[in-house]
């Protein structure tokens, strides 16, 4: 499997950047997992937008899919499948009337094979303002997950347990703490998600443009390694 990172950032992008959106291939077809803003120009740049064969939305928060309010007005003789959350009910109504979407609603008890391929999806329900679900792609042995946004949830952590690649919300430096409810993790959290899943290898993503990335690299890393903040445009072997 190929991860290409589109955008890294939330919740709004740095001069030049995009917000959460990466490239899935796998088995052959090309997954969308996130749409956020900026991200279809960059798609453009590794397929045409009619060669996706899936979409995957952990959660309906603009900085995750704010593109797809674009890329309907793109796909003319094409329906898509789109696995997304049920709520909220205003963004997914939209979204599920646009007849260019075939909209599946995600759940944990979603088993999805992507058609045609050896690809196995799951879902994990993370701690969020919204619906929100961390992904599992599984091919063969290896697997990959994606959190979505999240808290710390021991949830999400057993869902990872043994991951080759863990893509990470990496929201918050802890210089936050005590600030109150925040809804994402703490890097070190993200990273002791990582040691105790035992994953290959944590990447940090979800980037906030206001923080210097090697602060927040440094934090994981006293907690796991191999750790890396993911390059936008960058493709990983995952
Ligand atoms: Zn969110």
């Amino acid at each position: 499997m190929k991860l290409t990172i589109l955008g890294k950032y939330g919740p709004y992008p740095r001069r030049g950047g995009a917000t959460t959106s990466y490239l899935i291939e796998c088995g052959g077809k090309r997954v969308l997992l996130d749409a956020g803003s900026g991200s279809l120009s960059r798609l453009q740049q590794f397929c045409a937008l009619d060669d996706l064969d899936l979409i995957v939305l952990t959660h309906l928060h603009s900085d995750h899919c704010s593109d797809m309010f674009v890329l309907r007005y793109a796909l003319k003789d094409k329906l898509l499948p789109v696995l997304l959350p049920h709520t909220p009910e205003k963004e997914y109504g939209i979204l599920h009337a646009c007849p260019c979407f075939e909209a599946m609603e995600i759940s944990e008890s979603l088993d999805f094979t992507i058609p045609e391929t050896n690809v196995k999806l799951s879902f994990c329900r993370t701690i969020h303002p919204v619906e929100c679900y961390a992904v599992k792609f599984r091919e063969g042995q290896d697997s990959f997950v994606f959190s979505g946004d999240s808290r710390y949830t021991d949830h999400l952590t057993d869902f990872c347990s043994g991951a080759v690649t863990f893509l990470c919300d990496s929201g918050f430096l802890s210089a936050e703490e005590n600030t109150g409810a925040l809804p994402h993790m703490y890097v070190r959290e993200a990273a002791f998600t990582a040691r105790r899943a035992g994953v290959g290898r944590l990447l940090l993503t979800h980037i906030n443009p206001s923080y210097e990335e090697e602060m927040l690299l440094s934090e994981a890393a006293e907690v796991f390694r191999p750790v890396e903040i993911v390059e936008e445009m960058k493709q990983y072997h995952i």
